[in-house]
């Protein structure tokens, strides 16, 4: 579900922003988000409610965010940036939007390889939260073993059968940039040509369109974030749960480097004016209860090591082998990435 960004909204919170800058000090955090989910709005208030911290909110999509603080330069009003993709991140960081941050309950609650590199003064951003990118196929015509790894999407057996959104959305960028890494990139290039080959349809939509499109057999083979199958298992739609009873679910590559994972993460932004409340907030996001929000409000995996956390629909998908693999490598891998999917003609 992605909201869309109203430029008359979007600027009156800048001047809403701004205008909080001049009041009282620490007690204002302005929030840029490319979160896109309608539960964070809980995630939020509880903030407020224990801080006393006001939350003022510009959500855009990652390069819509990303674009919006380079042209703001100093002037900018950002205080905390939350963006949902690793690449995205790695790319923030390159481009000098954020800051480091010291902080002992980040080192302790957020895993080492979910944090940016940390020079001595601090890394610039962390991940409160991950998501698997998984295949989804139509039960009645596909048979898993099939579509055990993300090279069979490429596999001619699955001519006319593979859906997916763009090819260029950061969540695909990323995936493909984790492949490019495992496979190099002749054979990523000849896989990308593999799968324009076997679709059935030319890309569009969100994750959500492709498993509508897997339950109703208009594809029988998909990509999708994991969130996105459990917040269709937990809908209280029974449509929703009637498509998502026909769709099955792989986590690829559980024989070989394990399912590509992505991040949703936060930084303190370069020219932040409530730093102390920034940091405040980051460390709120790795709290118990804000990794209850990410895991039970979005169907996203926790990051704290050892919290119990019951999510019914993410434990019906199981546990997983997930890939190992630096986010810098992916973020860097995305560039090249990029041109593959031009030369193969993958919009
Ligand atoms: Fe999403």
């Amino acid at each position: 579900m992605r909201r869309a960004a109203l430029p008359c909204a979007t600027l009156l919170a800048t001047l809403a922003m701004a205008g909080g800058a001049h009041a009282d000090d620490e007690q204002v955090l302005n929030l840029y988000s490319a979160r896109h989910y309608q539960t964070d709005q809980a995630l939020y208030d509880n903030f407020t409610k224990a801080t006393g911290i006001k939350i003022n909110r510009v959500d855009a999509d990652d390069a819509g965010l990303l674009a919006r603080l380079k042209s703001e330069g100093a002037a900018s009003p950002a205080d905390v940036i939350l963006l949902v993709d690793a690449a995205r991140l790695w790319r923030a960081e390159v481009d000098g939007l954020f800051q480091p941050v010291k902080s002992a309950t980040l080192e302790q609650r957020i895993p080492a390889q979910l944090r940016g590199k940390d020079d001595g003064k601090g890394p610039q951003w962390f991940g409160f939260s991950t998501r698997a990118r998984v295949i989804v196929y139509n039960k009645a015509s596909v048979s898993k073993g099939d579509v055990s790894t993300y090279e069979s999407l490429a596999n001619p057996k699955n001519k006319g059968k593979v859906c997916t959104r763009s090819g260029s959305h950061p969540y695909n960028l990323s995936l493909f940039g984790s492949l490019l890494e495992h496979m190099g990139p002749a054979q990523t290039e000849a896989w990308l040509k593999g799968v324009v080959d076997n679709m059935a349809r030319d890309p569009k939509g969100g994750d959500t369109d492709q498993i509508k499109a897997v339950a109703s057999g208009e594809c029988a083979i998909g990509l999708t974030n994991t969130y996105y199958l459990a917040r269709m298992m937990r809908s209280g739609k029974p449509e929703d749960r009637s498509a998502v009873e026909r769709v099955g679910v792989v986590f690829p590559n559980q024989q070989s480097w394990g399912t590509h994972v992505n991040i949703a993460g936060g930084a303190v932004a370069r020219h932040a004016r409530h730093r102390e409340a920034a940091v405040k907030f980051l460390e709120y996001l790795a709290s118990d209860s804000a990794q209850g929000y990410f895991a039970n409000g979005n169907n996203e995996y926790a990051v704290v090591k050892g919290l119990k956390i019951n999510n019914p629909a993410l434990d019906a998908m199981g546990n997983f082998k997930s890939e190992v693999i630096p986010i810098s490598v992916v973020g860097m891998n995305t560039a090249r990435v990029q041109q593959l999917l031009d030369k193969v003609g993958y919009r």
